[in-house]
């Protein structure tokens, strides 16, 4: 399969996929290697180990070609999540972020409140230990 996007450029030496396959050179066949280059081995073995070299292939052809750099970035981003949590992957760091906004969220309530009673618009309101609650330093 060729993704087309290596421009007949081959690499002098091999890329991270090609040197995983103990291939002493990158040659035109290669579809990952303008992905992964050898700098960019240790990406490689994580998205590897968490999708293999068949599915990171099938993921790819399955996108157009202008996204295929993303994707591949994501698939690292989601195996180093992976990886760190074999669990809950990406869904811990989503989670989180979730929390953190809700607990944002009720803190730009009380500004507002604050800001309505000032302004002369709305009942005095301080805020209450629950508006509060959860408050983490950014
Ligand atoms: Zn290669």
């Amino acid at each position: 399969m060729n993704f087309g996007n290596n421009n007949g450029h081959v690499p002098a030496g091999p890329c991270a996929v090609c040197k995983h396959l103990a291939k002493d050179f990158c040659d035109a066949t290669c579809n990952l290697g303008p992905y992964f280059p050898l700098h960019r081995t240790e990406d490689f073995q994580c998205v590897h180990k968490v999708f293999g070299i068949p599915n990171l292939t099938n993921i790819l052809s399955s996108v157009k070609e202008n996204e295929r750099a993303t994707t591949v970035e994501t698939l690292i981003l989601e195996a180093r999540m992976r990886l760190r949590d074999r669990v809950h992957g990406s869904l811990q760091v989503e989670k989180k972020l979730q929390a953190e906004v809700k607990t944002v969220e009720k803190e730009l309530e009380a500004v507002n409140r604050q800001l309505r009673f000032f302004r002369g618009e709305g009942e005095p309101s301080c805020p209450t230990n629950s508006d509060l609650k959860g408050k983490k330093k950014m």
